[in-house]
């Protein structure tokens, strides 16, 4: 169903999670967080009908964005000429280089509100990017920032918090409610800010084993890790990672994950 819109952008498309943003209030506060210095690298993920590229752009006058839209190509740059140099990229943002796109340039600062039915692709995909990435700030559904954020034992503590967590600092900013959105969106949305931890402070561990051994845990989530890890390790292998066999993987830190991550594989399979 589309639904229209009074900016002479055409309707908004609800198949590319279109909802625009039009509280002046809010698109301040976005900035306001991000608070652009002269020479950072700033590229937004889908600029829509430019709410918060037209800001932005009038701020710190270099942008890029990547939008899918073909339809808003030609608006957004007509409307962004006279502010500034907007570079667009007419690509699926889940198909763009982040470390391509930086280059040797400075890392890149993200920023966007993301399409919401395709979010947790997108946050996965700038974590597989994030030494190309200094900081993101993102709008999204407050039900998946408030997963992201979540701490062990928490009900939506689950995949996304520990992968997130392990590789940024997560900080919750503030809610926007339905209003602020044309059409609304059915639920309460966040901004929120993830900021990829530098060398020293990453967990070392194969990211590769890391996400495999969190994927599994939580496929099963009411299960116990001995029976959630069964094709990954060993009842003796997780206890010499120093967990319990009998627990549940959202009763676990982040640091028991990288624990049982750096089980060696054949210690880990040696039993079975
Ligand atoms: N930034 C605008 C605003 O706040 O009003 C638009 C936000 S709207 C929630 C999401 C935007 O992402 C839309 O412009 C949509 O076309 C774009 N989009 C959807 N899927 C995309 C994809 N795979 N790659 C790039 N952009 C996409």
């Amino acid at each position: 169903m589309n639904t229209s819109t009074d900016s002479g952008f055409g309707r908004a498309k609800k198949a590319l999670g279109q909802h625009f943003l039009h509280e002046r209030g809010v698109i301040e506060r976005i900035l306001q967080a991000l608070n652009p210095t002269p020479g950072d690298r700033i590229v937004e993920i889908g600029p829509g009908q430019g709410a918060l590229t037209f800001p932005l752009l009038r701020a710190h006058g270099d942008l890029t964005v990547i939008e899918f839209d073909r339809d808003l190509i030609a608006p957004l740059t007509a409307a962004a000429a006279p502010l500034g140099r907007l570079e667009i990229v007419h690509r699926d943002v889940l198909k763009v280089d982040f470390a391509a796109l930086a280059g040797d340039d400075a890392p890149l600062r993200l920023v966007g509100n993301l399409p919401y039915n395709i979010s947790s692709p997108i946050l996965f995909h700038a974590l597989e990017h994030a030494t190309a990435v200094r900081d993101m700030h993102f709008m999204l559904q407050k039900e998946v920032v408030d997963r992201m954020a979540a701490a062990p034992g928490s009900k939506v503590y689950g995949r996304l918090s520990v992968m997130l967590q392990a590789w940024c600092d997560v900080t919750p900013l503030f809610t926007v409610a339905p209003g602020a959105f044309r059409p609304p969106p059915k639920v309460d949305s966040a901004v929120v800010r993830l900021v990829p931890k530098p060398a020293t402070r990453r967990p070392s561990v194969d990211p590769a084993r890391f996400a495999h051994v969190v994927r599994a845990a939580f496929g099963q989530r009411r299960k116990t890790l001995r029976n959630a890890l069964s094709t990954v390790m060993d009842a003796e292998a997780i206890a010499a990672a120093g967990q319990e066999p009998g627990a549940r993987a959202e009763q676990l830190s982040v640091d028991d994950f990288v624990a049982l991550a750096n089980v060696p594989v054949d210690t880990a399979t040696a039993n079975r």
